[in-house]
Parts: C-alpha cells; structure tokens; sequence
C-alpha cells in the first residue's frame, strides 16, 4: 500500500453516492452560499462547489453582497433564505469584512440548513453525541480514517489546532465512544510548552494551524500516521505560488507510516463532506 492518503478514490466513491441518491430523488438539493466582496480564494471555492453540485444534480447558488453590507441587511438576506423552503442549505463564505459581527451572523442561519455546522445547536449536539451536521473539515478528516481502515481506538492522537472550525471539532468526534473514535486525544495550540515532546508521541498527529511547512520529521515518531489539514499558499525557490500543507511533506514522509498530501488530501474531501451535508439537509429537513 502507498503511503500516501490520497482524496481521489473517497471522492470518487462519496459523489457516486450521492448522486446515484439524488438520481432517485423527488427534489432536489439547493445550497445557497453568501459571498460577501471579491476575496479571489473565497470566490474560487464558491465557483469550485456550484461545479461539483452541478455533476450531482445539486443546485449552488452564489449570492454576492458588496463588502460594505450592513449587519441588517445580512440578516434579513439570511433570514430570506431561511423562509424559502426550496433552500436547504445555508454558508456565508469567509473572510468577512472586519465591521460584520461572525458571531451574530452564525446565530441567524437556520440550526437545520446550518451546513457548515458552525451554530452552537450543531456545535452543541456534536459534543453531546447528538444528531445533526457535522463539521466539513471535521468530518473528511474522519471519512478518510474510515476509508483507509485507519485503527483509532486507543491511540494517542495530537490535534495541533484549536479552531472551532477543525481543532475542537474533530477533538470531540475522535473521543466519541464509536470506531472511529475511543481515542485518547490531546489538542495543542500556541500556548503549548514542549510542542515536539508532545507531537512525538502521537500514533496519529493532524495538524491544522495555518503554518505552510511547521511539522518536521524531527517532530513526528517512527511509523506515525499524519493527517495534514493545512492549505497555505506559498511562493516557491522559483517565485511561483503554490499550495503546501502544514506539514512538511517531503520531510516526514519517509518516517511517516501514512500521510495526506496537500494538495489533494483533506481539502478535497472537505467539499465532498459539505455536499454530503445538503444531501442530508434535504432528506432530513424536507
Ligand atoms: P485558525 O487560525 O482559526 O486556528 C489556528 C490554530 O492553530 C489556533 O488554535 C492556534 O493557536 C494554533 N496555532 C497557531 N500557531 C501554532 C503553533 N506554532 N503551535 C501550535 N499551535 C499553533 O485556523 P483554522 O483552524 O481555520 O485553519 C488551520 C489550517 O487549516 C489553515 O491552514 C487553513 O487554511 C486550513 N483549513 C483547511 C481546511 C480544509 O478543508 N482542508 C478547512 C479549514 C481550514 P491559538 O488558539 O493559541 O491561537
């Protein structure tokens, strides 16, 4: 088996699921997604999503704002689409303009088209072993344990990351009494004494802190199993831009039992888990 935990063969499994179900649907799926000014990454994911829905038969529809909306208006955008019966899905893509309250924001989409599972209803069933969406980046993290038979009961897993978007999260799904679970989970962050110390004793170490390259092979044990969450654009020897995770690829690989590359990795599955999410949304919510 390779070493590397490419997305390609989970994707390609998750989209014929899902469209294989969307083909024997009455309805079908609508995911409306908030763009909130012309950042070119946020703008490249929205056309990336409305692609992949469209192979599956799902409807993503992209609503613009300039950047300089007022809260009100967001709201009342959003409180729009959360009457529309025929949306079953709601994101507001980051990064918001700095004078818009997040918090406020995510309170007002609809718990049940909350896809990208940022509400504390969701947030709060996650920790409690409820039903209800889960995290994107969370759940592919998962998805790809799953896929590649990956033991986590009983490990030591060390999360490098905090986020309420991936750290917590996915430190709450891997302490789940389920299989993929029943780990013994530590969460690091930047007020960590000792990081190596910590990292090396990891069976699995996934790292999602933003920093392009952070985990080197002098931080990981013999035979660990790297799950790199990161995506951080870089500029290459030659000034070319490219995209690398927060681990050090080449580096860990050959101490590495197992390792996601970036690109191609986790992010792939990510938006494969967030059309999974609208899928769900429609059968569950319709
Ligand atoms: P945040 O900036 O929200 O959180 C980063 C976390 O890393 C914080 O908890 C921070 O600690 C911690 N951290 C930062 N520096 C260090 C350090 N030197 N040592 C230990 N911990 C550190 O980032 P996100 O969670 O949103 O994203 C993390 C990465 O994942 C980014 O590269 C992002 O692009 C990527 N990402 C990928 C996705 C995918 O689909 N693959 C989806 C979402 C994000 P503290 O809390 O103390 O500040």
């Amino acid at each position: 088996m390779s070493k590397k935990l490419i997305a390609k063969p989970i994707i390609k499994e998750i989209y014929a699921q899902l469209k294989d179900e969307l083909k024997k649907s009455i309805y079908l799926p609508n995911l409306a997604i908030i763009l909130i000014g012309d950042d070119p990454a946020a703008l490249f994911y929205a056309k990336n999503l409305e692609k992949k829905g469209a192979k599956i038969r799902m409807n993503v529809t992209t609503y613009k704002f300039a950047d300089n909306i007022r809260q009100k208006d967001l709201l009342d955008e959003i409180e729009l689409l959360n009457e529309d019966d025929s949306v079953n899905g709601i994101i507001v893509q980051k990064p918001l303009p700095v004078h818009l309250d997040e918090s406020e924001i995510i309170l007002k989409i609809d718990p049940n088209k909350d896809v990208d599972a940022f509400h504390p209803f969701n947030m709060g069933n996650l920790v409690l072993d409820g039903e209800g969406f889960i995290p994107s980046t969370s759940a592919a993290v998962i998805e790809i344990l799953k896929f590649y038979d990956i033991e986590v009961s009983g490990k030591n897993v060390v999360i490098l990351g905090r986020s309420h978007i991936v750290g917590k999260p996915l430190a709450n799904l891997l302490l789940r009494k389920s299989k993929i679970g029943n780990a013994t989970v530590t969460v690091c962050h930047s007020y960590t004494n000792n990081l190596p110390e910590i990292t090396k004793r990891a069976d699995i170490l996934i790292a999602a802190i933003g920093k392009p390259l952070f985990v080197k092979s002098n931080m990981i044990k013999e035979n660990a199993i790297i799950i790199d969450v990161g995506i951080n654009q870089i500029q290459d020897a030659k000034n070319k831009s490219r995209y690398v995770g927060d681990v050090d690829f080449d580096d860990c690989l050959e101490k590495a039992l197992l390792i996601t590359p970036v690109p191609g990795g986790v992010g792939s599955v990510t938006t494969a888990m967030l059309l999974k999410n609208v899928v769900y949304a429609l059968k569950r919510y319709r």
